[in-house]
C-alpha cells in the first residue's frame, strides 16, 4: 500500500492565545462541523474559538 502524497504531512496543533484552547488537526471539531483531519488552513475564516470566541487570527501554532 502506498500513501497518498497529500497525507504525508504531519498534523499540527494550534492553541488559542486568549484562553489556551487547543485545536488538533487530527481530531478536528466534529461538533462544530469540522471533520477530523481538517487542516487549519481549511478551517473557515469566520470560525471562532468555542471557549472564548476568538477568531482564527488569535490562534498560534504550538509544537507537538
Ligand atoms: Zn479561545
Amino acid at each position: 500500500m502506498s500513501n497518498n502524497e497529500t497525507s504525508t504531512e504531519p498534523f499540527q496543533t494550534w492553541m488559542c492565545l486568549i484562553c489556551g484552547w487547543i485545536y488538533d488537526e487530527a481530531t478536528g471539531l466534529p461538533e462544530e462541523g469540522i471533520a477530523p483531519g481538517t487542516r487549519w488552513a481549511d478551517v473557515p475564516m469566520n470560525w471562532t474559538c468555542p471557549e472564548c470566541g476568538a477568531r482564527k487570527e488569535d490562534f498560534e501554532m504550538v509544537a507537538v
